[in-house]
């Protein structure tokens, strides 16, 4: 399937305000995965006018001058740049969209050839080609549950859960850095889930990066939420040190006590 829009744009690569980001590229307008959480770059783009509702966000504008952009960008900016993220605002890797998925491959090879590492995250299958890319770039999924019903709800578009676990799987039987983003995780009066099986089933990959959910009500519903995040983070810590796998945790996800590094 491919975007029925492309438009296009005057600037491409640009520094991020994120906390673990440095350059970033968002190459599509909307998204067809339309998380249900909220999304917070649906909210964006709608405040600024970018989307005028839900509808139009799911129907995702490709640009169709990324290529040209980038072309002109890099020379400029290769000196800056520590590492390139995809994406942001939007998924590289959007569920069956090959337009997308094609146009992030060239992406990442562009800027490979500066000798610049990427990052990548996506709620779509990570394609088996980026196998064949810089083993300096990584590659991430987001997985906040496996209960299929919930994906469904939550975020209606996007990949299979377990679809999403086999192409992570796949790029780092093949040596590549991979990494998992657990954010923004529910409170239990969205879903009843056993997070230790969650854990388990990423238990290969090389980081995970654990967040709470924010922008939504429902979770200050729940009585307990700042001690359910807070055991929640020291227990990706301790899964974490026990596998020797990297970790993160989100600022604002831990409460009450000093933020852990
Ligand atoms: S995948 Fe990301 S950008 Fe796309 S709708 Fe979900 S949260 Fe928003």
């Amino acid at each position: 399937m491919n975007c029925n829009e492309s438009l296009s744009r005057k600037s491409l690569l640009y520094k991020t305000g994120v906390e673990y980001g440095d350059y970033t590229i968002n190459h599509v307008q909307g998204c067809s995965h339309g998380c249900m959480y909220p999304c917070y770059a649906f909210m964006m783009a709608r405040r600024f006018g970018k989307v005028k509702n839900y509808n139009n966000w799911i129907n995702p504008i490709i640009v169709n001058n990324a290529v040209e952009l980038l072309t002109k960008e890099l020379p400029k900016l290769k000196h800056k740049i520590k590492s390139v993220h995809l994406c942001f605002t939007t998924d590289p890797f959007m569920y069956k969209y090959d337009d997308i998925c094609n146009l992030s491959i060239e992406i990442l090879k562009l800027v490979n050839s500066y000798n610049i590492p990427c990052t990548a995250l996506t709620k779509g299958v990570l394609p088996k080609e980026l196998a064949n890319l810089s083993k300096d770039n990584s590659y991430g999924i987001t997985l906040i549950s496996l209960n299929e019903e919930f994906r469904k709800k939550m975020e209606p578009g996007s990949a299979p859960y377990m679809d999403r676990i086999k192409s992570l799987k796949y790029l780092h039987d093949k040596g590549c850095k991979t990494w998992v983003s657990i954010e923004p995780y529910p409170t239990p009066n969205f879903i009843e889930q056993d997070f230790n099986e969650i854990l388990e089933a990423v238990s290969f990959a090389d980081k995970i990066i654990f967040g709470r959910l924010h922008y939504n009500k429902k979770v200050s519903e729940y009585k307990d939420y700042k001690k359910y995040y807070n055991d929640l983070a020291y227990k990706v810590i301790d899964f974490c040190k026990e596998n020797k796998i990297e970790y993160h945790i989100k600022n604002k996800t831990i409460t009450e006590e000093e933020q852990i590094k």
